[in-house]
């Protein structure tokens, strides 16, 4: 079977616009067909005949574990490692919360400046809690180099957010723990985007969010994944009742509960995680060395199309698939108006200041005929010079 025949069968699962190809599953996934009826269900079904007797009847007050347990089989994490809820920022204070009180005698939470900007934002905001701590950021290249013994926690998200570049994840956590530091991996532009395996790779800690590449849905709850070494030691910054041992009992005081599930806050998200075990369902149905060698094949064939057909483009993103996410990213100085004007030829990508151009390869809903309209789109409107217009320089909210 080749690749793209194999993923005919996904494609036919999600809901897509017509004539649109949509290059920005890296940043909101597409809506799952079958996430209409599970929601339904969930509302009429569940909310609506069992109202609050849906916690126990439906499973609703299981569930952020059950989701945990699929998406830890994904990410080759043991069951019982990995539980959902609340929004990605949430999850990368609660983790690196943690795993700065397993390092007491230090204080340096080390991350590079290709993070994501919310990561270092929570990390400061947890800092100013924390009787001593410093944030220190480094260029992405000079990572490993800066892990020295003064390092309690490196904050690293695999995939740089803008380039799409790679960290050799492995090598890093074994630099971090030759040396007694902690790791944190966010796992936001590799979840469904690469192959990951936690067990292997072996970080103390890991977070996602899961509307990226995972298809969840705008708002779709994060997962958290602690390194069962770790569980039963960990005491949660957040410790919302619904991380308690019985949270039932109304105790005065916090217990924390077993394992993972001590890094529960509050109510779960019930409807948004019947959203995501949609999504789940088509992605039990590939694996993931299939999606990236699939995914791989969409990226060279757009990078070969852009290089020959608008050189005004310039490659941002690693030359090497080895070395790349599942994104390709093109600099110009006028890539939101170039952005805006592809958009509204109906190929959707993102823009990224001061001068990226994103576009998110994702195999399960795209194939080569989309890489190619989407080639052949952009160089029109590179030629012709279409996206010098007013209307496509003005900056919306959200770019
Ligand atoms: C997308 C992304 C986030 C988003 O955080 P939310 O709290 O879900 O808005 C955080 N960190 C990284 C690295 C991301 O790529």
């Amino acid at each position: 079977m080749t690749a793209s025949s194999c993923f005919k069968h996904t494609k036919q699962q999600f809901h897509l616009p017509e004539d649109l190809v949509y290059l920005d599953g890296n940043s909101l996934g597409p809506l799952p067909l079958a996430a209409t009826e599970k929601v339904s269900a969930t509302l009429e079904q569940e909310w609506g005949e069992l109202l609050i007797q849906g916690w126990n009847k439906a499973g609703w007050m299981a569930a952020p574990s059950k989701t945990g347990d699929r998406l830890a089989t994904m990410l080759g994490a043991p069951a019982g490692s990995i539980v959902m809820g609340d929004t990605l920022s949430i999850k990368v204070f609660q983790a690196v919360d943690a795993a700065m009180d397993l390092v007491p005698d230090r204080a340096v939470v080390l991350s590079d400046s290709g993070n994501f900007p919310t990561d270092l934002y929570m990390v400061e905001g947890l800092l100013k809690n924390r009787s001593a701590g410093k944030l220190k950021v480094v260029e992405p290249e000079h990572l490993a180099s800066a892990i020295d013994p003064s390092v309690a926690v490196v904050l690293l998200t695999g995939v740089d957010y803008r380039t799409g570049r790679l960290h050799d994840t492995a090598s890093i956590v074994k630099k971090a723990h030759a040396v007694g530091a902690t790791v944190v991996l966010d796992l936001a532009h590799s979840a469904g985007a690469i192959p990951v395996n936690l067990h292997d790779e072996n970080p103390d800690f890991a977070v996602g969010c899961t509307y990226k590449y995972l298809n969840g849905g705008p708002g779709a709850p994060a997962f958290i994944y602690v390194a069962p070494r770790h569980q039963q030691r960990i005491r949660p910054a957040l410790s919302g009742w619904l991380g308690h041992a019985a949270p039932f009992a109304f105790d005065q005081h916090y217990t924390p509960a077993d394992g993972v599930e001590r890094m529960r806050v509050g109510t779960p998200p019930v409807v948004a995680l019947s959203i995501l075990d949609a999504a789940l369902d088509i992605w039990e149905q590939v694996s993931m060395d299939a999606v990236r060698q699939a995914s791989i094949k969409l990226s060279e064939q757009f990078i070969a199309g852009v290089e020959s057909q608008c050189p005004e483009l310039v490659l941002a993103s690693p030359r090497d698939a080895q070395q790349r996410g599942s994104q390709v990213s093109f600099r110009h100085p006028e890539g939101y108006a170039i952005v805006q004007a592809l958009i509204s030829a109906g190929v959707v990508g993102d823009f990224r200041a001061p001068d990226i151009l994103r576009f998110g390869f994702t195999p399960l809903y795209l194939d080569s005929d989309d890489v190619a309209k989407a080639v052949e789109r952009l160089a029109l409107i590179m030629r012709e010079g279409r996206w010098d217009q007013p209307h496509f320089k003005i900056k919306a909210a959200v770019t």
